[in-house]
């Protein structure tokens, strides 16, 4: 078994690439011009990209594309690569691994890695009971078999989401999103059984007072009402919700739910694809208020860049399932598995919870500073979040209406002065932050003196 040396504030190693911005006159160079005529003739058009480049290269904070130009990356491919897109211990673990076997399949003929992998799961995740993991591929394919489980260990059908709620685009995972437009329009039917209720979304209360454990109380008494506690399978939910716009709920309310979820035989599920792997300044988000999940989901940043995910959860619920009831020809691939390991053992050693909560002070300071500065008649509606998960929601000046347009532009200002930037929420009027957990303080002030700039020149104009 692999040992990990804890070294708090190590410093982070040296890069490949330089960590520094640079974009030509051209851009996007004739390369990337190129690229894009291809891939319209071939690529459908189905798959949308952020960024009219193509990659060449990735190391820690910097993205270079095939003409030359260094973009910063404050996006992590959404959330994946927190410990840089080319991680030496990842780059070296994949390199050991693809040289012996690439794949046998796990439930043909299994191997250690898997096994490692669960180990650091039940280690890392909260709770002290037994637990099970199962690997997959993708957050959507945790995300159902999480359900799955569910299902078969109470016998009931019933599965609650939230408003806001982003699961994954496969039909069950569709069903469980919020988003219509670009998810779910025309996709349908939708997978049955699927109830929504309202989230904790303290900038947009009707009832700017209601506090979290009100909040999870009207959530309750619709499940109460509408569906009834005994036909509830599970509640997932996504403890600060991602794609709906990095919605951080009302302290208190995880935990009032979680408790009735107890109480009541439901199977508690935190969706933590995107805010699971030190991205919020912990292992997993709900260990900011002690909420012990009965199952978590877990994706995005756990395998470096290399497809992985899994379900770590409660013995009893995941050993109701009979033998052969879960699995996949790709689930836990050993490549996978090797990254992951090396992943996990990066953010040991570099503390990059720590490192999550670093950068959660730089933003938080800077930009409420620029909103004190801009002051009430600004576009400036929220900052929130937690660690390197972080958002700024823009709104018409003086008001709440969300302002897509201003968004759109800072954005796209963003990224002609080289800087990827992502935008989400269910107004398309939010800016998440996501850069990858090692980028170094230097690139990070850099890339926010650009996102400042945006912000002032766009909020000056509108
Ligand atoms: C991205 C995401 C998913 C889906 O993951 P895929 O790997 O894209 O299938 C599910 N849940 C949450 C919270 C996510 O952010």
């Amino acid at each position: 078994m692999t040992t990990f040396a804890t070294t708090p504030g190590a410093v982070a190693p040296g890069f490949r690439l330089e960590q520094k911005r640079r974009i030509n006159s051209d851009f996007p160079g004739p390369k990337s011009t190129e690229l894009a005529a291809r891939r319209a003739a071939v690529v459908a058009k189905g798959v949308a990209s952020g960024v009219p480049v193509y990659a060449a290269d990735a190391d820690g904070g910097i993205i270079r594309d095939v003409d030359g130009n260094s973009f910063i990356d404050l996006g992590s491919g959404i959330a994946v690569t927190s410990v840089g897109a080319s991680d030496p211990a990842v780059v070296s673990a994949v390199k050991e691994q693809v040289e012996h076997f690439t794949h046998t399949c796990f439930m043909v003929t299994p191997y250690e890695g898997y096994i490692a992998v669960a180990e650091q799961l039940a280690e890392l995740t909260p709770g002290d009971f037994e637990k099970r993991t199962v690997l997959f591929n993708s957050g959507a394919e945790a995300v159902e078999n999480a359900v799955k489980v569910a299902r078969l260990a109470t016998g009931r059908n019933a599965v609650v989401a939230f408003d806001h709620a982003y699961h994954g685009r496969t039909n069950l995972t569709m069903a469980l999103t919020a988003k219509s437009m670009p998810y779910k329009t025309n996709f349908g039917p939708f997978a049955p059984e699927i109830y929504r209720v309202p989230m904790s979304y303290p900038f947009r209360e009707e009832n700017p007072a209601i506090t979290g454990p009100e909040a999870a109380q009207r959530a309750i008494t619709m499940i109460e009402k509408q569906i009834g506690a005994e036909s509830v399978a599970a509640i997932i939910i996504e403890p600060i919700q991602g794609e709906g716009g990095f919605i951080v709920p009302a302290e208190g309310f995880l935990p009032a739910l979680a408790e009735w979820a107890t109480a009541n035989g439901v199977v508690f599920i935190a969706d933590e694809v995107q805010s699971g792997f030190c991205r919020t300044g912990e292992w997993f988000a709900v260990n900011h208020e002690g909420v012990v999940p009965d199952i978590i989901t877990m994706a995005k940043g756990i395998a470096g860049g290399m497809p992985l995910s899994a379900i770590t959860g409660r013995a009893d619920l995941l050993d109701a399932v009979h033998a052969g009831g879960l699995g996949g020809t790709y689930g836990g691939n050993p490549v996978a598995c090797a990254a992951a390991l090396g992943a996990i053992s990066t953010m040991r050693e570099q503390d990059l919870a720590g490192r999550a909560r670093s950068i959660e002070a730089q933003v938080t300071q800077r930009f409420a500073t620029l909103q004190a500065e801009l002051g009430d008649h600004s576009i400036i509606g929220e900052l929130r979040g937690r660690g390197g998960m972080l958002a700024i929601e823009f709104v018409e000046p003086g008001g709440k209406t969300p302002n897509a347009d201003a968004t759109k532009a800072i954005a796209a200002q963003c990224l002609r002065e080289g800087v990827i930037i992502l935008t989400c929420g269910t107004y398309g009027n939010v800016i998440r932050l996501l850069p990858p957990l090692v980028i170094t303080d230097e690139l990070l002030a850099d890339g926010l003196d650009v996102l400042e700039r945006a912000i002032r020149s766009v909020g000056v104009g509108s």
